[in-house]
């Protein structure tokens, strides 16, 4: 049993468990309880490896229980749907700032990386648990997180999925993303609300028991493909080690010097999964939380106090959006115990806040996280200076990073920067940054950033445009449960 709850460790249960669950019984995330440790002949593996390879290596020792064999066969199948062989390349920018290119999956943002593995790992674990047919994945989307899971699920074997996201509450690409989603196994609902209202929905069918054991008696059951799921966790963790071991064989980097790396970070998985590379014994050095206008890590680094009693604000770079940071959880049950982190989170759900105990806030400086915000101005003007100056062009979140890694100084060493979606996946936000104009989104704006930069836009964005919406449903908010249930028991 290696995973336990971060609120209370006597509930654990192993990989498999884990992944199908979910979160553990007492609301807390599963945590892996003691990380593996990868030496420097560990490493120097990975620089041979593809990354397929790279990935089934190192997932093996944070998914004991997955047999090595499958693990690379999962990993080689998941990893083929991307545009690059390399899968997440590293480029240098400009000085000793690189980027991270997490977007070459199918929907041009870094969830595609864990979430084209999920169903792989989630369908095995469900065959080997038995007594079900059928799991069905319920996921609330602000945008991006819809998207991958419906690309990842779709027409997969013993699934199905079935995505909320607020009506008129997402871009018109990322709307189109998910209504042309082919597949026979997909349903999408646009709720009459917005992103809270999709989330406690999906929240409510998943504690509704009399629900649950409707679909039980078929044989069907309910999961999540949100970012506490520690499936999605781990393959995250392996592009620390693919950067590592790039910077090695361009001799950038000679082993066990350090590189520091820097996260546009939301609800915090990405960013946790370079900490926790750091912990098995990746040389990282500093790691640095990226926020925009919603700057509650930014204060909560540097103030101690995390403090969720504030607006939300619309940005430019909505997948980071968002206050509550759910996988700060794990951070704090890695640092200072489950006890503490049952006592935060039950503070944080009273009052809206709490306060790290010194010796914790000690340990956070410690664990060397520093954090900076950018807002959407920052943001902008780094995505015309990064153009003008390397030819680079970032999207809106990897703008947001950039920014903070230039506040936390780049000269001492290596500073790799999680680029997190492609450009052209907020292609307005970013023509304003280059030019000033307003274009309306849609494919004129792909187009005219095509046409000023000289990149090709990935055509599964510009296809969109051609394809039928299958999905136009509005749905009322109170009515969440009702449509799934009459979607999950006709199919
Ligand atoms: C989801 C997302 C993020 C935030 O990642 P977290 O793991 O939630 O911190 C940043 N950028 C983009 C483009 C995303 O889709």
């Amino acid at each position: 049993m290696n995973y336990v709850s971060t609120r209370n460790r006597a509930h654990s249960t192993d990989a498999q468990g884990a992944i199908l669950r979910g979160t553990a019984p007492d609301g807390g995330l599963f945590t892996m309880d003691i990380l593996p440790v990868f030496w420097q002949d560990d490493i120097q593996t990975v620089c041979t490896m593809t990354y397929p390879q790279a990935a089934a290596y190192i997932l093996k020792k944070y998914l004991p229980g997955y047999p090595e064999r499958d693990l690379e066969n999962f990993c080689r199948q998941a990893y083929s749907t991307f545009a690059s062989e390399d899968v997440a390349p590293l480029k240098k920018v400009e000085g000793n700032i690189y980027s991270l290119e997490l977007f070459h999956g199918k929907t041009c943002a870094f969830k595609d990386v864990a979430l084209q593995l999920l169903p792989y790992l989630l369908v095995y674990a469900a065959k080997n648990a038995g007594g079900v047919n059928e799991t069905v994945i319920l996921t609330a989307t602000s945008g991006d997180t819809g998207k991958a899971a419906l690309e990842a699920f779709s027409d997969i074997e013993g699934t199905s999925i079935g995505v909320f996201y607020p009506h008129g509450g997402v871009s018109d690409v990322q709307r189109r993303q998910m209504t042309t989603q082919q597949g026979g196994n997909v349903q999408v609902f646009a709720i009459e609300g917005n992103f809270d209202d999709a989330q406690s929905g999906v929240k409510a069918i998943f504690a509704d028991k009399e629900l649950r054991e409707r679909f039980m008696e078929q044989g069907i059951a309910l999961s999540s493909a949100n970012s506490i799921n520690w499936g999605r966790l781990a393959p995250q963790i392996v592009y620390y080690f693919w950067a590592y071991t790039r910077l090695l064989n361009s001799g950038e980097l000679r082993m066990g010097e350090k590189m520091d790396v820097c996260v546009p970070t939301g609800n915090f998985g990405n960013i946790l999964a370079a900490f926790i590379a750091k912990k098995s014994g990746l040389p990282i050095e500093r790691i640095i939380c990226a926020s925009n206008a919603n700057n509650v890590l930014t204060d909560f680094f540097n103030s101690g106090v995390y403090d969720r009693r504030r607006e939300l604000l619309r940005t430019e770079s909505p997948s980071m959006d968002i206050l509550l940071s759910s996988n700060l959880e794990r951070l704090l049950y890695m640092l200072g115990g489950d006890e503490l982190t049952a006592y935060l989170m039950a503070q944080l759900k009273e009052s809206g806040r709490f306060e790290a105990p010194a010796d914790l806030r000690k340990k956070l400086l410690d664990a060397s996280f520093s954090a900076f915000c950018a807002n959407d101005e920052d943001a902008k003007n780094q995505i015309r200076e990064t153009w003008e100056n390397s030819g680079y062009l970032l999207d809106t979140h990897t703008a947001v990073a950039f920014c903070a890694a230039k506040k936390a100084g780049t000269d001492r060493r290596p500073m790799v920067v999680a680029a997190t979606a492609s450009p052209f996946k907020f292609a307005p936000a970013v023509l304003d940054a280059l030019t000033g104009e307003k274009a309306p989104d849609g494919e004129q704006s792909l187009r005219r950033l095509e046409e000023l930069t000289g990149i090709k836009a990935p055509k599964q964005l510009l296809e969109l445009f051609s394809r039928q919406e299958r999905f136009n449903e509005v749905i009322p908010k109170d009515q969440m449960a009702h449509f799934a249930e009459k979607w999950i028991l006709k199919k």
